[in-house]
């Protein structure tokens, strides 16, 4: 099937955005060509688009016809809150309009998408989850990290590195004890409490670690390091969020599978 043989597929099979419902759509890591179809038939059927500030400026181009409402970070601080997001997700529906909430990656991996829905069940307003590609998956296989490996990890784990203080925090310790690898979103805030935290758990200070940042954009870099120096590695190389940090035994086979050795 070609590209256009697919697109006309799309076109006859494709879900309808009906006036009054809202789909909360992943956007992918960043590259436009991470879209989904399913992604792309929903920014172009929307009328009103509410995004936040990781979707990059050509995925929101998508949506041609859509009036765009910024509801993003702005230095760090959400420019509106949730509370405030939530309702104009249920304002936009209850006028008829047909709403489109894209989010980075997929819209319920930290990103308050299940909030929403529950706002929306509240109001009684009918809304779908257009699942995207996880920076998580989508940066690992940039950088060239495999997610798992036989004879190396049996599970890996998603964890957020942000919920420093609040009940979501993960038990940075016993996340250590399992042995698997960590993939750790929106860890450079707090990244020396929680590389302590590890080592409690007993991760050693010779543990592969990595750190990728702007995955699958054009500025993408990675950081290979390990837990006693990545620290340091973030802070001489300047890396900003977006990043995620990687810890454990799926990091050194970059250079393998890189055929670096
Ligand atoms: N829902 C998103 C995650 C939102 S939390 C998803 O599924 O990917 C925001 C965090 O995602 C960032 O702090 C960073 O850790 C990670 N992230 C998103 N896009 C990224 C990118 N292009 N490169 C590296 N990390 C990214």
């Amino acid at each position: 099937m070609s590209l256009s043989d697919a697109f006309e597929r799309l076109k006859l099979t494709e879900h309808r955005l009906e006036p009054g419902h809202v789909w909360l759509v992943g956007a992918g890591p960043g590259d436009l060509r991470c879209l989904t179809l399913d992604a792309l038939s929903a920014l172009d059927q929307a009328d009103a688009l509410v995004h936040d500030a990781l979707v990059q400026p050509d995925v929101i181009a998508a949506a041609a016809n859509a009036e765009k409402f910024f509801v993003g970070k702005r230095g760090g601080r959400l420019s509106i809150p949730q509370g405030e997001i939530n309702e104009l997700l249920v304002t936009l529906a209850k006028a008829g309009r047909k709403v489109v909430r894209l989010k980075g990656g997929h819209p319920t991996v930290f990103a308050r998408g299940a909030e929403e829905a529950a706002a929306l069940v509240e109001h009684g307003i009918p809304y779908r989850v257009v699942p995207g590609l996880t920076s998580a998956f989508g940066g690992l296989a940039s950088a060239g990290i495999p997610v798992t490996m036989r004879g190396v990890n049996g599970a890996v784990i998603l964890a957020t590195g942000f919920a420093a203080v609040s009940d979501d925090r993960p038990d940075w310790a016993a996340l250590a004890r399992t042995g698997q690898p960590i993939i750790i979103y929106m860890g450079l805030t707090h990244l020396a409490a929680t590389v302590a935290q590890l080592r409690l758990g007993g991760l050693g200070d010779e543990t592969p670690a990595a750190v990728v940042e702007n995955a699958t954009l054009p500025a993408e870099r990675t950081v290979v390091a390990t837990l006693g120096t990545l620290a340091d590695a973030v802070k001489r190389e300047n890396i900003v969020s977006p990043a995620l940090i990687v810890i454990g035994g799926i990091v050194p086979l970059r250079a393998q599978l890189r055929g670096d050795e």
